[in-house]
C-alpha cells in the first residue's frame, strides 16, 4: 500500500473514532464532530482553537467567514485548503462558543497528537491563544497574549519529526479589526518563506 493511501486511511479512520467520542461532553448537543480536513501529507497543517456554529452544521473547519479570510489568506501564498491540513484543539463545539476548558483539551488532543504524527507536517501554524498555548506546551515557551509571540518561528522535535511552529492571531479576531488583519497578513507572508525554506510543501518521502 503506498504511503499516501496510508496516510489517508489513518486519517479517515482516526475521524470515524472521533465521530464516535464520548470522552469528553462537549459532544452533547452538537450536530458533527469537526475531526480536521485537508492533504494527509501536507507539508502546512493549521490548528485552530474549536467548531463554530456553521463548523458544527457541516463537519468541515473553518467553513465560516473567519474560513474564508483564512482561504484568502492562504491564497497569498499560493495554496488552496486542499493543499494544507486544517484542524482544531477540540474536535466538538463548545456550548455558546465558549472557550474549551481544560479538561475538554486534556481530552481531546491526543486525536490532535496523532493527527501531527500521520501528517508530519513541516510548519506548524497555531491560530490564536489557546493552540499556541497548547502546541507551545511541549517547548519551554510562555507568553501573556498572542500579540507577544505572533509570527515567531519555533523550530522544534514535534513526536520525533523537525517541525517549525508559528502562532498567529485567529482569523476570527481579525474580521473586524484591521489592524489584526494586516498581522496574520505580515505573519502568513513568514509562513510563505518558511514552507519554502523547508521544501516542497506536500511531504514526498
Ligand atoms: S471534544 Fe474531543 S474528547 Fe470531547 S467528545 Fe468530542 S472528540 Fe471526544
Amino acid at each position: 500500500m503506498a504511503e499516501e493511501t496510508e496516510s489517508n486511511v489513518a486519517i479517515e479512520n482516526l475521524a470515524a473514532v472521533i465521530g464516535e467520542c464520548r470522552k469528553c461532553p462537549l459532544w452533547e448537543n452538537t450536530h458533527h464532530a469537526v475531526p480536521g480536513e485537508g492533504n494527509p501529507r501536507a507539508g502546512l497543517m493549521l490548528i485552530g482553537e474549536a467548531p463554530g456554529k456553521q463548523e458544527d452544521l457541516t463537519g468541515r473547519p473553518f467553513v465560516g467567514r473567519a474560513g474564508k479570510l483564512l482561504e484568502g489568506l492562504l491564497s497569498g501564498i499560493g495554496l488552496t485548503r486542499d493543499d494544507v491540513f486544517i484542524a482544531n484543539i477540540v474536535k466538538h463545539r463548545p456550548p455558546g462558543n465558549r472557550d474549551p476548558r481544560d479538561e475538554e483539551i486534556l481530552a481531546c488532543t491526543p486525536y490532535l497528537e496523532e493527527q501531527i504524527r500521520i501528517i508530519r507536517p513541516k510548519v506548524i501554524v497555531m491560530l490564536g491563544r489557546h493552540s499556541s498555548r497548547y502546541i507551545l506546551s511541549f517547548l519551554p515557551v510562555e507568553f501573556d497574549r498572542i500579540t507577544e509571540i505572533r509570527g515567531t518561528v519555533y523550530p522544534a522535535l514535534l513526536f520525533g519529526h523537525p517541525v517549525r511552529l508559528i502562532p498567529t492571531l485567529h482569523p476570527a479576531a481579525a474580521l473586524y479589526n484591521p489592524g489584526y488583519r494586516e498581522s496574520l497578513e505580515e505573519d502568513f507572508r513568514i509562513i510563505g518563506r518558511e514552507l519554502a525554506a523547508a521544501g516542497n510543501s506536500t511531504r514526498q518521502d
